[in-house]
């Protein structure tokens, strides 16, 4: 066989080979999402910055500021603040101050509390070019997200 014509059955062949990849590929399932209009869904083990937990039955934050994990965090990333309102037993949380970004995500905070009062949230697109927006009031936004 000729050398052009060499050229153009191997061409036509590469042609076809990387055109099957790409119809193979069109009928598989999409593993993208549109980001930002759409949001991918973290696995239960995923860790994002901790939050605090809600008490289904008052709809106020579990947490009464015994500053356990304030203690247990060895970046000393967590500020709580708690003040006992009339006639209550305990303190309620009024402050729960996390520098994001000191956390490495070590999981000590969320072990050391008995009462499951925080846990990590599944938010994994934070993003800023502002390094205070990590600096968040978590009892703040808890309030905030029940309003
Ligand atoms: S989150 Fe838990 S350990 Fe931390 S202050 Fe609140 S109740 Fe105490
Ligand atoms: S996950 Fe670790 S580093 Fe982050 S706040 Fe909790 S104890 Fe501190």
């Amino acid at each position: 066989m000729k050398q052009p014509l060499r050229d153009i059955v191997g061409g036509f062949y590469s042609l076809l080979s990387g055109m099957r990849v790409t119809i193979a590929q069109f009928f598989k399932p999409s593993v993208t999402v549109h980001y930002p209009h759409e949001s991918l869904q973290m696995p239960a083990r995923f860790r994002g910055h901790i939050e605090l937990v809600r008490d289904p039955a008052t709809g106020k934050a579990v947490c009464f500021a015994c500053k356990v994990c304030e203690k247990s965090c060895p970046s000393d990333c967590i500020t709580v603040e708690g003040a006992k309102l009339e006639g209550a037993k305990r303190k309620s949380v009024t402050q729960f101050r996390l520098d994001f970004t000191k956390c490495s995500l070590c999981g000590s905070c969320v072990e050391a509390c008995k009462s499951n009062a925080i846990r990590f949230s599944r938010q994994y697109n934070l993003a800023s070019t502002n390094k205070d927006e990590f600096v968040m009031d978590l009892f703040k936004r808890l309030e905030a997200e029940g309003q």
